[in-house]
């Protein structure tokens, strides 16, 4: 059975009616791509099951018993975490300030200050991001007190994944990780998302690189124009077929 299932999602902007009814499923240990074309409402619905949007109807499911998402804190509190597009990482800080950011260990005894005169127990801090970094085999990450300034766009990627993926995560969504990186790089967050997968998360990954999407993903969801069009499993399709059933119909110039 799915881990997480939403059922005729709507959401407007105003007049514009970005999802239009949409199901969506993701199972633990699996990888669902959602792919579209621009403005077909990836990220709206990715941010519906992150609880970033309020929906305007439909329902959401966890482990087959209904749930109420009012906001991103109900999401997190299911285990429901979003990587958006910019990292929104601290550049002037290192991996393992960036990775504790807001939920600082304090030093033993220092409980009676308050939360902003308490002392960083640095060592703690360090301890907790390296097994961040261990959790998703980041190999090239050398030390968790490097700068984030310094790193590449695949190793931003790997801490913002880090960030977002707690010991109580089950769902981990990924806006387009790979939009801007290099092939190298690319490889680098491809195993990160394998890894996820590997350690029974349920992956909804956003892309425009169908190489990379059959390389990672066990199934594709498409959306056009803010509906479900169909999921596809990547041992049963092709490239081609995807990217016809992605844009059938959108060279008659159809608009929202
Ligand atoms: P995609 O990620 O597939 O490119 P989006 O989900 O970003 O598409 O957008 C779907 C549609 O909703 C687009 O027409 C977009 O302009 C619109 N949209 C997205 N977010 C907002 C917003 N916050 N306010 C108004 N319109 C939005
Ligand atoms: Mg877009
Ligand atoms: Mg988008």
């Amino acid at each position: 059975p799915p881990h997480l299932r939403v059922t005729g999602i709507h959401k407007r902007f105003g007049g514009l009616h970005a999802l239009r009814g949409v199901d969506f499923e993701v199972a633990r240990g699996e990888v669902m791509a959602l792919v579209g074309d621009n403005g077909a409402g990836k990220s709206t619905l990715m941010k519906v099951l992150a609880g970033a949007y309020l929906a305007d109807e439909g329902e959401f499911w966890l482990d087959g018993e209904q749930v109420l998402v009012g906001g991103p804190t109900d999401a997190a509190d299911l285990g429901i975490q979003i990587v958006y597009q910019d990292l929104a990482l601290c550049e002037n800080l290192d991996v393992a300030a960036n990775l504790s950011l807001g939920a600082e260990p304090v030093k033993p005894g220092w409980g009676f200050l308050p939360r902003f005169l308490r002392p960083i127990d640095e060592m703690e801090m360090e301890v907790k991001a390296q097994k961040a970094i261990d959790r998703l085999e980041v190999r090239t990450l050398k030390s968790v007190r490097a700068l984030v300034g310094g790193l590449s766009g695949g190793q931003r990627q790997a801490i913002a994944i880090a960030r977002a993926v707690g010991a109580e995560s089950s769902v981990v969504m990924l806006d387009e990780p790979t939009a801007a990186l290099g092939v190298a790089q690319t490889r680098q967050v491809l195993n990160v998302v394998r890894r996820l997968r590997d350690t029974n998360h349920a992956v909804v990954y956003i892309s425009h690189n169908m190489r990379d999407i059959f390389e990672v993903a066990d199934r594709i969801c498409i959306l056009r124009h803010g509906a479900n069009v169909g999921t596809w499993r990547t041992a049963e399709t092709t490239p081609d077929e995807i990217v016809v059933a992605m844009t059938r119909g959108l060279d008659e110039g159809q608009t929202h």
